[in-house]
């Protein structure tokens, strides 16, 4: 059983409280919280409890940018989302512009403190440069060099920016309390993103990480030749919505449509499950999310963790691989809702440092 707590900043350090209620009688239990968010186990009655302990959060803005579609929303002291706006996602202009006026007059009605952006990529997170808060070199049509940080400035409050998957893979660490602190999470959609968060602060170094165009090995007898711009054959040009649905000859918005024991699903697994084995050797991460709309479909993961255990092989001798594969590559506990508080998450990390 998982319990959330909500506590006052002021209360931060006095006991708190938690009442378990089974079968109409109430057991009481008292501890100390000791940093802004903490995880606890309370043993009840031979069952574990698992206590997530957070303050109460100023309210926030965020933006969750994505290649198809936007969302964004306001928080509430909790940290869930308030009110909520989706767009679809067309030129810059226009969409930048919906989503200011809409972030612009509730802003009356909230006073909320910070804007937190979530952006598909490739984006500029180095604070120093000239295009600091763009969107750079994407392939999506009209959007290359997209000031996006620029475009909210006049709402006169601190903003943060990051990647629509460094920005949940931070929140999913959140969401565990401290249990586990290096996490991947990755997007299948119009693109491949992958988010990563080693203990607890995500990547961003040269700029941030680009795992969705690794190149892979070719399924057997898989003919297609990739379509990314850059380098045709990685995951991404592997298996984006377009490129399964170019290999079905049908349009990327009827692929939910396709039953799941079609063979693509178990190719697109092939595929995904590389990359999936490659943040294994490579970052050792404790848990692996992927989200997206070819996400939803949960065939796939059943599929893509079947593929990673055969290509690992027994290699990584650690029990989330080998016996409990099915808790290491997960969808968010959040589902959908997981972008926007991710936003909502970047916008609170930007008040700290205020
Ligand atoms: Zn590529």
């Amino acid at each position: 059983m998982f319990l959330s707590v909500c506590v006052p900043h002021e209360n931060l350090f006095n006991s708190i409280a938690v009442d378990i209620v089974t079968q109409n009688i109430t057991r009481s239990y008292d501890f100390l919280p000791q940093d802004r968010v903490k995880y606890y186990q309370i043993f009840d009655h031979g069952h574990v409890v698992h206590v997530i302990v957070m303050s109460k959060q100023l309210i926030v803005a965020g933006i969750e940018l994505g290649g198809t579609g936007c969302k964004v929303g306001i928080s509430n002291e909790k940290g869930e989302i308030e009110e909520r706006f989706t767009i679809e996602t067309i030129t810059p202009d226009k969409t930048l512009t919906l989503l200011y006026n809409w972030l612009s007059e509730k802003q009356k009605q909230y006073n909320f403190k910070a804007l937190g952006i979530a952006s598909f990529g490739p984006i500029d997170l180095h604070q120093n440069s000239d295009t600091y808060g763009y969107i750079t070199q994407t392939p999506k049509p009209h959007w290359q060099y997209t000031n996006v940080v620029g475009a909210f400035k006049k709402l006169n409050i601190p903003i943060a920016f990051d990647t629509d998957v460094n920005a949940p893979a931070m929140t999913e660490t959140r969401l565990a309390g401290g249990r586990i602190t290096t996490v991947v999470y990755i997007t299948i959609g119009t693109g491949v993103g992958i988010g990563v968060c080693v203990n607890g602060r995500s990547i961003h170094g040269l700029l941030h990480p680009e795992g969705g165009h690794l190149k892979c090995l070719k399924f057997p007898g898989d003919n297609y030749e990739g379509n990314c711009p850059f380098h045709q054959s990685c995951v991404e040009g592997l298996i984006n919505s377009k490129a399964i649905a170019d290999r079905l000859q049908i349009e990327p918005s009827k692929l939910s449509t396709v039953p799941d024991d079609n063979p693509i699903w178990n190719l697109q697994a092939y595929y995904l499950a590389q990359l999936c084995a490659a943040i294994v050797c490579l970052i050792s991460a404790e848990k692996i999310f992927i989200g997206g709309g070819l996400a939803k479909r949960t065939v796939l993961f059943t599929l893509v963790r079947k593929h990673v255990q055969q290509i690992l092989n027994n290699y990584i001798q650690a029990p989330e691989i080998i016996d409990h594969i099915d808790e290491y590559i997960v969808p968010s506990s959040l589902g959908e809702d997981i972008g926007v508080i991710s936003a909502f998450d970047l916008a609170q990390e930007v008040l700290k440092k205020e």
